[in-house]
Order: structure tokens, then C-alpha cells, then sequence
């Protein structure tokens, strides 16, 4: 794996949020209310600032779009769209071309996102970190020898505890045979070993999901990284997935103490320069708002199991 500076790891961190965190987790954007759930970007959250996940899951407070953010957006229904291609069409330039058409789409659906840019050449100069994103692909994976068994998959499932899970799998390809693949793109760097190992419970959490809901254990979990096409995989088993169930019971039930004790520290990092709520925080001098009992009573529903 590519060495990075912990700089580098830590914007890296910020930058791949996953795109589809606010979907899985169903905040402000979202078009249906639906039941809270746990996500692995709302738990990636609490472990790194219990504040920052208040004001993202409780408060539900807007954050500012992202070029980095809406760029991963964008790459990643790019790379959707390309398998509605016959195989032989899957060519860099086909993706590149994908590029225009999806970018309206997003401006259709987010209008905010035009703020990002000060005048079309900076535009312009994006588009273009983004069709580098795409070349970096190809030289990882061959699409044209890929026929995907599903793409964007949502899945839910509750733990027997009543836990509600809920994530977006980038990517689920299955063998001949049967075996899973679970595959997520990531537009930034790969990371460290220091945050390789939250990157990899992401995906143990999708496999954690897909055993439960398949009663597949899926043999090969990969993360692609398009900033430098590194490939970071793990093969896991019943016995690390059972370990992984176990440490999401135990950071819900944190999150359940604290949600119901109103009890959200901050805590400071160096992923707080990239933290849209600084001016809230009390580590910065702010004052958070009032707690939002009606917020903790939703995310509250998470660990309720549903009737039935
Ligand atoms: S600024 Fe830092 S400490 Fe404050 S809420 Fe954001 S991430 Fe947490």
C-alpha cells in the first residue's frame, strides 16, 4: 500500500465520506422519514466525535456541500452507470463521457452543489480531477470482464438485539460458485494502517449485513481506492463477523447512554478542520443548541426492535 502522510489520512478520511451516508441513514435530504439506523459513517462518526455525531444524527444539522464529497458523488454514479453499458463499451473514455450527463443529474438533484464553483474553469478544472479518478480505475479493474450482481444495493437489517443496520453497498459481484464479492470505491487516497483498520470495518459492517441477510459469510471484502489505485482487501469469516456484531452492539449501547443522559463531548482532533459545526462546538468557543429531545427519541428507534 502506498505510504501517506497522517495528514493526507486524515483529510482522506474526510474527503470519501461515503456519499451515501445520507441515505443510509436517512437525514436531512432524505425522501421519506424512515426508521433510525445504524450506519457505518454515523458510528465512524460517534468514535471520532461524539458532538459531531449529535449534530449530524440528532440535531440533524445541513452541512455546506463539499467539492471533495460531491466529487465522490459524482464518481460514483459514473461508475453505476457504466455497467448499463454492454461489457465491450466499458472503455476510460465511455466513463470520462459518462461525466457530463451525470453531473446534470446531480444539479438537478442538488442544486447547491453550483456553489462550489467561482467560474467554469474551475468547473472545468474538477471535472477533470474526476475524469483522472476514472483513468486511475481502469488501471485497477477491467470492466469489461465484470458483470456486477448488483450496484448502489441498499440493505437493511435488525440484529436480534433489535439493532437496526442499514448501509450502501457500492458494489456486489458473485462467482460461479456463489462466492460474494463486496466491493466499495473510495475517491481518496488509501489510507494509513492507523485508519486502514476503520476503513476495513466498514466493510465488515456491509458483510456483517449481507451474512444476515443471505446467510452468506462473503469471502472477499475490497476497497478501491481511485486517488491512488491501491486496492485494500480482507477475507473475512463467521468468527470476525461475529466480532464485529458484538462491537456495534457495544458502540450502541454508548450511543444509547449518551443520547438518553444528552451526554456528547466534543472531542478535538485534527479532523476538526474539516468539521462544518466548529462554530457550535464548545472546544471552539460556541455554544451547542438546545438538546433536541424530539432528534433523541428518533435515533432512539435504532435499537427498538420493530414489532413482529
Ligand atoms: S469541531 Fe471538532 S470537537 Fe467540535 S464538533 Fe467538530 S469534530 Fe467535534
Amino acid at each position: 500500500m502506498a505510504a501517506t502522510t497522517e495528514a493526507a489520512s486524515a483529510a482522506t478520511e474526510v474527503a470519501t465520506t461515503d456519499p451515501a451516508a445520507e441515505r443510509e441513514d436517512g437525514a436531512p435530504g432524505a425522501r421519506a422519514p424512515r426508521r433510525a439506523a445504524l450506519s457505518p459513517s454515523r458510528i465512524n462518526d460517534f468514535k471520532q466525535c461524539p458532538l459531531l455525531f449529535r449534530f449530524r444524527s440528532i440535531d440533524r444539522l445541513p452541512e455546506p456541500p463539499s467539492s471533495a464529497a460531491t466529487r465522490g458523488t459524482l464518481v460514483h454514479s459514473v461508475l453505476e452507470r457504466l455497467f448499463d453499458l454492454p461489457a465491450r463499451e466499458r472503455t476510460v473514455a465511455a466513463a470520462q463521457g459518462l461525466l457530463g450527463p451525470e453531473w446534470e443529474n446531480l444539479r438537478e438533484r442538488e442544486p447547491s452543489v453550483d456553489e462550489l464553483f467561482a467560474d467554469g474553469a474551475e468547473l472545468t478544472t474538477w471535472l477533470r480531477s474526476a475524469a483522472a479518478l476514472l483513468e486511475t480505475y481502469f488501471t485497477v479493474e477491467d470492466p469489461r470482464r465484470l458483470e456486477p450482481a448488483e450496484r448502489e444495493l441498499m440493505c437493511e437489517v435488525e440484529l436480534e438485539s433489535g439493532v437496526l443496520l442499514r448501509g450502501i453497498v457500492d458494489r456486489l459481484d458473485v462467482a460461479r460458485d456463489g462466492a460474494l464479492r463486496v466491493v466499495d470505491y473510495k475517491t481518496g487516497r488509501s489510507p494509513s494502517e492507523q485508519f486502514a483498520a476503520s476503513a476495513l470495518f466498514q466493510m465488515r459492517f456491509y458483510a456483517l449485513v449481507i451474512w444476515r441477510l443471505r446467510g452468506i459469510v462473503p469471502r472477499r471484502l475490497q476497497l478501491v481506492y481511485l486517488g491512488d489505485g491501491q486496492v485494500l482487501t480482507y477475507d473475512p469469516d463467521e468468527a470476525s463477523l461475529l466480532a464485529t456484531e458484538r462491537t456495534i452492539e457495544a458502540i450502541w449501547s454508548a450511543i444509547r447512554h449518551a443520547t438518553t443522559t444528552a451526554s456528547f463531548p466534543p472531542k478535538q482532533s485534527r479532523l476538526c478542520g474539516w468539521c462544518a459545526h466548529q462554530t457550535l462546538c464548545p472546544a471552539f468557543g460556541g455554544t451547542a443548541p438546545p438538546f433536541p429531545q424530539d432528534g433523541a427519541a428518533r435515533l432512539l428507534q435504532a435499537g427498538a426492535p420493530s414489532a413482529g
